[in-house]
């Protein structure tokens, strides 16, 4: 096994990273882009940089995922990369016509110091942005943050371009649903539809990395929120950013910019925090809660009561995104499961302050860190093992090594299928989480079940 040289005698390390939980900051930029109809994301580095972030889209959505770069060699190394990213636009507006390109920097760019806003200005004096077309851009260097600030830098950015303040405001709220997959997206939409709320869901990927197989290839599906959309984002009557860490930046700027107020809360991922989006959904809005999303929450409601003897005080270790995390924690606290080792590759001091608050009743030890990798996670397992990992695809190797089920969840999820046509979020992406938990514990439990304990019924 490729992780049996980890050993359960923990070293402090501060210059090291060993198997790391994230990847890097222009993938969440790329995959925001993507989230807008019509976009074409670009890579300001090398081909190296952009094949890895392509390549890790296109495993993870099992969708061919199309960007464009500016191919650094030497030259531009030494002399900045202006002159391939003004010959890039033009090649990508004469050739695939998109509406939008969406740039961002890679670290190479970003060591260069190359000015993307003079660049683009440059291209557009030159006459290579046609006049009804747009190039934006995001700053995302990867020797900080992670996917997730990349995703939520590239959010920004369509705030930054495009939200027209107005003066006066109309009946619709701007939804920010965090770094989440295309269904959850979708299902987002779906609660707001079933609240009958008006609502810009930027960006918004499904149909764009979760469409059907038509037989027939669209370099742009249709999905993704269009232009005039992200425009009149700026006249919504208010911003519900789910997630402080993906979403939390593009609120705030949309409320600085146009003066639409914003709510920035957690990651609809639960009972809890489902009845918190809707509510807060409800009262911005003015509406009422119908039955059919109340019978939902029952049906939830009634898969925990059903089988919590199966979740109680199960241990757990989980690995993944900050947003996700904090969410999927407080749902598992909630079932009276018991999360103790918690790690995320992305830097942020108050993501272990929130962990700790919500893991506070939970009479076990429990490690938590930001910054983190899964070398540590695996050694954090080896002192104090667990009944169940939940995490990417990467997980799988400790699973495997320690012989402990796995659910899998996050990003990238590289080796399966349905992550991104099952959602996660709201009560319906609550039953479906309880119900793969439920899967990997009890599967496990039969394997190792004697004959007399083997149950027909649950
Ligand atoms: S970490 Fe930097 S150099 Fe490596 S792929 Fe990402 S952007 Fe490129």
């Amino acid at each position: 096994m490729l992780l049996r040289h980890t050993t359960d005698k923990i070293a402090t390390r501060s210059a090291l990273t060993v198997n790391p939980a994230k990847t890097c900051q222009p993938i969440g930029a790329m995959y925001a882009s993507l989230g807008i109809h019509s976009c074409l994301p670009h890579s300001h580095g090398s081909q190296g940089c952009y094949a890895y972030h392509r390549s890790t889209l296109t495993r993870h959505y099992k969708e061919p995922v199309m960007a464009a770069t500016s191919s650094f060699t030497e030259g531009s190394s030494v002399f900045g990369g202006q002159a391939n990213l003004v010959q890039a636009i033009d090649n990508i507006f004469t050739v695939y016509e998109p509406d939008v390109i969406a740039v961002h920097t890679t670290c190479l760019s970003e060591t260069i110091g190359d000015d993307i806003p003079q660049i683009i200005a440059k291209a557009r004096d030159d006459g290579k942005i046609p006049s009804d077309k747009y190039v934006i851009h995001a700053n995302t260097p990867s020797y900080v943050g992670s996917h997730v600030t990349g995703f939520a830098n590239m959010t920004k950015a369509m705030v930054d371009y495009f939200a027209k303040p107005y003066g006066h405001k109309e009946k619709q709220i701007n939804i920010i649903p965090g770094f989440v997959e295309p269904c959850d997206m979708q299902e987002i939409k779906r609660i707001t539809k079933e609240l009958e709320v008006r609502s810009i869901v930027f960006p918004d990927t499904s149909n764009v990395l979760n469409g059907p197989q038509t037989g027939r290839y669209e370099m742009f599906p249709h999905g993704g929120v269009s232009i005039e959309e992200l425009i009149r984002s700026g006249s919504s009557m208010g911003t519900l950013a789910l997630g402080h860490l993906a979403s939390g930046l593009a609120a705030r700027a949309m409320d600085t910019k146009c003066k639409v107020p914003c709510e920035i809360l957690d990651l609809p991922i639960g009972l809890e925090e489902t009845d918190i989006f809707i509510n807060t959904l409800r009262k911005i809005a003015g509406v009422n809660v119908p039955d059919s999303l109340t019978t939902e929450r029952g049906q939830l409601l009634d898969i925990i009561t059903d089988m919590h003897q199966y979740f109680y005080h199960k241990k757990v270790g989980l690995v993944g995104d900050p947003d996700q995390l904090i969410s999927l924690t407080k749902f598992l606290v909630s079932v009276d499961m018991w999360p103790i080792h918690i790690v995320t590759g992305t830097p942020g001091a108050k993501f272990e302050k929130r962990i700790r608050e919500i893991t506070k009743d939970i009479p076990h030890e429990v490690n938590v860190k930001a910054a983190g990798d899964m070398f540590l996670f695996h050694q954090w397992i080896k002192n104090a093992p667990v009944d169940l990992l939940i995490g990417n695809t990467y997980v799988k190797y400790i699973a495997r090594d320690e012989d402990i089920p796995m659910v899998r969840f996050g990003f990238p999820i590289l080796d399966r299928v349905g992550h991104s046509y099952f959602p996660t979020v709201g009560y319906r992406g609550g039953m479906r989480l309880l119900e793969r938990i439920l899967d990997a514990l009890l599967a496990r439990k039969d394997r190792d079940a004697s004959e007399v304990e083997f149950e027909l019924v649950m």
